[in-house]
């Protein structure tokens, strides 16, 4: 059983580097199961808390790029070794990226990297396509000039990150395509949704690839994008955009996930960010 917290948006936009904002959490936190949680101190000092948001990028930003698979386990001892911290940080670490459903914490065994339900997955999508339809409409009524020029130039560094063979520069591109778009737009709200939904993405895919399947974003069907969003035709650009996303979810097949173990040291030991 995997016991997931709510979302944490402060995370989640501090990566994004957006201004941070606390949310409401509801009722569903499972916070008395695990009282080293609420063991950890509440006004970390100003070291400890720049040590803390770099342990918690690094993480973040390795489930983005691929590198930590759903399931994997997060022993605190590992991970503090790695980051030449201490258990206390990283336990830190884990509850707060726990807010983000990217870590699962389970009583009396740890952390891993948390495996979202199916249906979890079909929601993301789902919800994905709702809010994507919506600022690629914004984004072909509004766009100027100048954007569209900057998006098509994204495009093509993605392009060239993956013809070079550097996936982890691709997948980063791959994300910030969304992102720009969403910037583009110019809603806040949207942006923000749009971001904590791009963060879980990766574990989604990762804990459902089909076999044979690129499991990324299709670098044509963003250039079909700019292209629809520079005819100016708002239906034809949702389209795109609804196509792209629904391509990415037939990927995706219903085999069980399966708990992986991964050297956390030899991961971030060597992770120059
Ligand atoms: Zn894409």
């Amino acid at each position: 059983m995997h016991a997931y917290f709510v979302n944490n948006k402060e995370i989640a936009w501090a990566h994004a580097g957006l201004p941070g904002m606390c949310v409401p959490l509801p009722r569903r936190q499972p916070l008395r199961a695990y009282p080293h949680a609420l063991a950890a101190p509440a006004e970390p000092s100003r070291i400890a808390w720049k040590r803390t948001k770099t342990t918690d990028r690094r993480i973040y930003d390795a489930v983005l790029d691929h590198r930590l698979q759903p399931g994997t386990k997060l022993k605190e001892v590992a991970l503090a070794d790695a980051f030449g911290s201490n258990r206390g940080v990283v336990r830190k670490v884990l509850t707060r990226l726990a807010y983000d459903r990217l870590v699962a914490l389970r009583p009396n065994r740890g952390a891993v990297v948390a495996i979202p339900s199916v249906e979890e997955g079909r929601d993301l999508f789902a919800a994905r396509r709702a809010a994507e339809a919506a600022i690629v409409e914004a984004v072909t009524r509004n766009i100027a000039r100048a954007e569209l020029k900057e998006l098509r130039a994204l495009a093509e560094s993605e392009r060239e990150a993956y013809r070079c063979g550097e996936v982890r520069k691709g997948l980063k591109l791959s994300l910030k395509f969304h992102r720009q778009l969403a910037a583009i737009a110019g809603n806040g709200v949207l942006a923000e949704f749009l971001d904590q939904l791009i963060a879980r993405t990766p574990l989604v895919v990762l804990a459902y690839r089909g076999r044979g399947a690129d499991r990324t974003c299709s670098i044509d069907e963003h250039i079909e994008i700019i292209d629809a969003i520079a005819t100016g035709n708002v239906a034809k650009a949702v389209a795109a955009m609804t196509s792209h996303l629904e391509s990415l979810e037939g990927q995706l097949d219903l085999s069980d996930a399966t708990e992986t173990s991964t050297d956390l040291f030899a991961l971030f030991a060597a992770d120059g960010d």
